[in-house]
C-alpha cells in the first residue's frame, strides 16, 4: 500500500473512533452528571497517554469532552509523516477517553481480561524488566489460528518476553492452549481492538515513573519511548480503519510494528514481514533486546521459563513432597574440587513408579558444587535457584525453599516418563549452563529414603543456621568492599544503588551476596564492586571510595553520598523502592512508608507524590526510597537517630519489621489508625512521651 492511500485510512478511522468516543462521553453525561469523575483505579497518572503527552490530568466527563477537541485539532496538524504519527496519536488518545469513560460506566473487564494495569503492578513488572530477568515487551494484536499462535509464542516464550494481547488474537491464544495471566507473562487486556490502549497506557508511565521526565513534555516524553523502552508491537494480518490507527499511534509512540499486513515501511518503525514467524526476531532486533535460549535438560517433559509458575491441582498430582504433610528440604553445598563427583546423579530411595499414586512422600535434594573462587558466602544465593530451575519443567511445581519446600509432579509429567532422578540431571544442567564462569563440578543426591531424608533434613537445618549466622553478622566495617547497581539507569538515568551488608537495594531484591555474585558471574553486568576507600564519616556512613564510584557511575550529577542519613547528602533514589522515608519538620522526626499504602500519608502526601518527587536518580534531602530490609538493618538511618526518630509508620510496615524495632519505641511510633494528620501526630508522640518530644522542649 502507498504511503499516502495508509494516510487516508488512517484518518478515516481516527475519525470514526474520535466520534465513537464523543458518544461515549456524551452518552456517560447524561447519566451520570458533566460533571462526574472519570478514573482508571491504581494510578497517580490520570489518563497516562494523555497525561503524560499533554500534562493534563483529566477529571470529569467535561473536561474529557474538551480534550476530545483537542485531540481532534492534533491530527489534523503538520507534514504528512507528522500528521500519520499525530493522527494515531489521536485515535490512541480518544481510545483511552472511551475506555476511562467504560471503566465509570461498567467498571472492571471481565475475567480473564485485565483492562487497566496499575501502577504498583507496572512496579512490580519493571523490576524483572530492570534485572534482565524478562528483557522486553512485545504488544500482540491481529487475528492468527491457535496453530499460528503456538508457533509465534514459542518464539516469545524462549526469550521469556513479556507478552501484551488485545483484539482478535486472544482467541488464538486460547485454541493454542496457553495459560493467560500476569504469571505466566501472557496478559490478555481485553477483546476488541481499543484495549490496546492498556498497552499504550503503560508503556507511556515508562519515562514518567522511572525516568524522572515531565508529564506534557512531548518530545522527550516520545524521545525516551524511542530510545529507552524495549517495547514492539507485533500486528498479524488484519488492516482496517481500526487497526491501521493503531499501527500509527504506536509508531508515532516510538514504538515499531512488524506486521504482515501490506502497509508502507516508514525505517524502524513500521516493517513489513513476508513471514510472521519473523517478527519477533525483527522487534528484538530493532529494540535492541537481546535474550538468551533457555538450555534444555535431557528430561522426557518440555522445560522453559513460560512453564514457571504453573499450579498442579490435587485431583491432577501424581505425587507430592512436603508441603508441611512431609519432611523436605534442599540444600546446595560448596565443596571442595576433589570432594565432587561432576555428573553425579543419584537417588537413594524409591523412584515415581514405586510410590503410591496421589499420596505424600518425603524428599531432600542436595546439590554439591565447586569451582574455582566460588565460595560459602555464595551457597544460599546459588540454592534459591533450585526453584526456578525445578519449576521450568512441565508438569513439577515448586514452592518455597530450605526445609519448608513443596513439590508437586502431575499425572501427565508421571505418564510423560518424568522420573524423581530427573530432578538431578535439571539441576546439574542448569547449574553448569547458568553459571558457566564459576561452577566447574556438579553432583546431585535426590533422597526419597523416608530415613535417609530425616537424617540429612538434620544436618541441612544446622548448615542453615551457620549460613544465617555468618550472613547476620557480616558488618560494613568487615568487608573489603561494597558493590553497586546501576540496572534501574534505564529508567533512572543517574540512579546508583550502593549495596553493603547493613544496606539492601531499595528494590530490596539485591542483599550484598546477591551483588557480589551477580559481579561475579558478569563482572561487565549490572553490578560492580565498590571499593570502600577511607571512611569519612563512620556514622553517616560516608567513604571516599563511594563518593568516586557514584560520581562515576552517576555521570558527574552525585558528588557524595551519606549511607545512612536522610540529610545532607542522601542516597538516591530510583522508582522501584519498596518504602519512603520522609522528614517531617513540624515534629522533627521520620515517618516511613510502604509501596502499595494508597491513603495520604500523615503528611498528607500519598506514597505516589513522594515518589514522583524524589525518585527518577535525584538526591533529595528529607526523602529517601530504601528497601524494607533496610528497616531491619542496625544502621537503619543510624546517623539520624534510628527508630528514635521514626514518629509515623503505615500499620502494615509496622507490623511487618516488628521484630527490629526497639521494644521500648514500638508503642510510641504513630501508625494511620493513630494519626491522619501532624496535629494529630504532635498530640500522640507528646502522650506517648516519644524521644523527639525531647528535641522539641530543648529547641523550646
Ligand atoms: S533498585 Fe538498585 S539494586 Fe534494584 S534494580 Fe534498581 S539499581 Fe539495581
Amino acid at each position: 500500500m502507498l504511503f499516502k492511500e495508509f494516510l487516508v485510512l488512517v484518518r478515516r478511522g481516527v475519525e470514526e473512533i474520535l466520534s465513537k468516543a464523543v458518544d461515549s462521553v456524551s452518552k456517560a453525561a447524561e447519566q451520570l452528571g458533566k460533571d462526574a469523575e472519570v478514573a482508571f483505579p491504581g494510578t497517580v497518572y490520570g489518563l497516562p497517554l494523555i497525561y503524560a503527552l499533554t500534562g493534563r490530568k483529566l477529571g470529569s466527563l467535561e473536561s474529557l469532552r474538551g480534550e476530545l477537541v483537542s485531540t481532534k485539532l492534533l491530527a489534523m496538524k503538520k507534514d504528512e509523516l507528522t500528521s500519520l504519527y499525530n493522527s494515531g496519536l489521536a485515535a490512541l488518545m480518544a481510545m483511552e477517553v472511551s475506555e476511562a469513560v467504560n471503566f465509570s460506566t461498567v467498571k472492571a473487564y471481565p475475567k480473564p481480561y485485565v483492562g487497566f494495569i496499575s501502577d504498583t503492578t507496572f512496579r512490580e513488572l519493571s523490576l524483572s524488566l530492570a534485572d534482565g530477568t524478562v528483557p522486553g515487551i512485545a504488544v500482540l494484536t491481529g487475528r492468527a489460528s491457535g496453530e499460528e499462535m503456538h508457533s509465534l509464542l514459542g518464539e516469545l516464550k524462549d526469550r521469556n518476553i513479556l507478552v501484551l494481547l488485545a483484539g482478535p488474537i486472544i482467541k488464538g491464544v486460547k485454541e493454542a492452549g496457553y495459560e493467560l495471566g500476569l504469571e505466566s507473562k501472557l496478559v490478555p487486556l481485553g477483546e476488541s481492538y481499543p484495549s490496546i490502549v492498556y498497552a499504550a497506557n503503560l508503556l507511556v508511565r515508562t519515562p514518567l515513573m522511572f525516568g524522572g521526565v515531565e508529564a506534557g513534555r512531548r518530545e522527550e516524553i516520545l524521545s525516551y519511548m524511542k530510545h529507552r523502552v524495549p517495547a514492539f508491537m507485533i500486528l498479524l494480518r488484519e488492516l482496517s480503519e481500526v487497526t491501521a490507527p493503531i499501527i500509527a499511534g504506536f509508531a508515532g509512540l516510538g514504538v515499531p510494528v512488524i506486521t504482515d499486513a501490506d502497509i508502507p515501511e516508514i525505517p524502524r518503525l513500521t516493517i513489513k514481514v513476508d513471514d510472521y514467524m519473523k517478527s519477533v526476531e525483527v522487534g528484538c532486533e530493532v529494540k535492541g533486546i537481546k535474550y538468551k535460549r533457555v538450555v534444555k535438560p535431557p528430561i522426557p517433559v518440555d522445560y522453559g521459563p513460560s512453564f514457571e509458575g504453573e499450579r498442579i491441582r490435587k485431583e491432577n498430582m501424581y505425587v507430592e513432597f512436603g508441603g508441611a504433610k512431609t519432611e523436605a528440604f534442599e540444600l546446595l553445598r560448596i565443596r571442595k574440587p576433589g570432594e565432587v563427583s561432576d555428573g553425579h546423579i543419584e537417588l537413594v530411595g524409591p523412584d515415581l513408579e514405586e510410590l503410591a499414586e496421589g499420596s505424600p512422600a518425603p524428599l531432600g535434594i542436595i546439590v554439591d558444587l565447586a569451582g574455582e573462587g566460588v565460595e560459602r558466602d555464595l551457597e544460599a544465593v546459588l540454592e534459591r535457584r533450585i526453584h526456578q530451575f525445578l519449576n521450568r519443567c512441565k508438569g513439577l511445581m515448586h514452592i518455597g525453599s530450605r526445609d519448608e519446600i513443596w513439590i508437586r509432579i502431575s499425572k501427565e509429567a508421571a505418564k510423560a516418563g518424568l522420573k524423581i532422578r530427573n530432578i538431578g540431571d535439571i539441576l546439574y544442567t542448569m547449574y553448569h549452563s547458568t553459571f558457566p564462569r564459576i561452577v566447574e563440578k556438579v553432583q546431585v543426591s535426590v533422597i526419597t529414603d523416608p530415613i535417609q531424608v530425616s537424617k540429612m533434613i538434620g544436618e541441612a537445618r544446622r548448615l542453615y543456621m551457620e549460613r544465617d549466622k555468618k550472613v547476620k553478622e557480616l558488618t560494613e566495617e568487615e568487608v573489603d568492599a561494597f558493590y553497586g547497581c546501576t540496572l534501574c539507569q534505564s529508567f533512572a538515568p543517574t540512579h546508583v544503588c550502593v549495596i553493603t551488608p547493613e544496606r539492601v537495594s531499595l528494590c530490596g531484591a539485591t542483599s550484598w551476596l546477591d551483588a557480589k555474585i551477580s559481579y561475579k558471574l558478569d563482572p561487565s553486568g549490572p553490578n560492580f564492586i565498590v571499593l570502600k576507600g577511607r571512611c569519612l564519616d563512620p556514622v553517616k556512613g560516608e567513604w571516599t571510595g563511594v563518593n568516586e564510584t557514584v560520581l562515576d557511575k552517576s555521570h558527574g550529577s552525585t558528588k557524595r553520598v551519606y549511607l545512612h542519613s536522610i540529610f545532607g547528602f542522601p542516597h538516591t533514589s530510583c522508582g522501584c523502592f519498596e518504602a519512603i522515608a520522609f522528614y517531617i519538620p513540624e515534629v522533627d522526626g521520620i515517618g516511613v512508608v510502604h509501596r502499595g499504602f494508597k491513603e495520604a500519608t500523615v503528611n498528607g502526601m500519598t506514597f505516589s507524590t513522594m515518589a514522583g518527587f524524589c525518585g527518577g536518580g535525584k538526591q533529595v534531602e528529607g526523602f529517601l526510597g530504601i528497601g524494607v530490609n533496610y528497616l531491619r538493618s542496625k544502621k537503619f538511618l543510624v546517623a539520624d537517630g534510628g527508630f528514635n526518630r521514626v514518629v509515623w509508620m503505615t500499620s502494615e510496615l509496622k507490623e511487618r519489621v516488628k521484630e527490629s524495632i526497639p521494644r521500648d519505641l514500638y508503642d510510641k511510633i504513630a501508625t494511620e489508625k493513630d494519626a491522619s494528620s501532624i496535629r494529630d501526630l504532635q498530640v500522640f508522640l507528646r502522650e506517648a512521651a516519644h524521644p523527639v518530644v525531647q528535641r522539641w522542649d530543648k529547641k523550646a
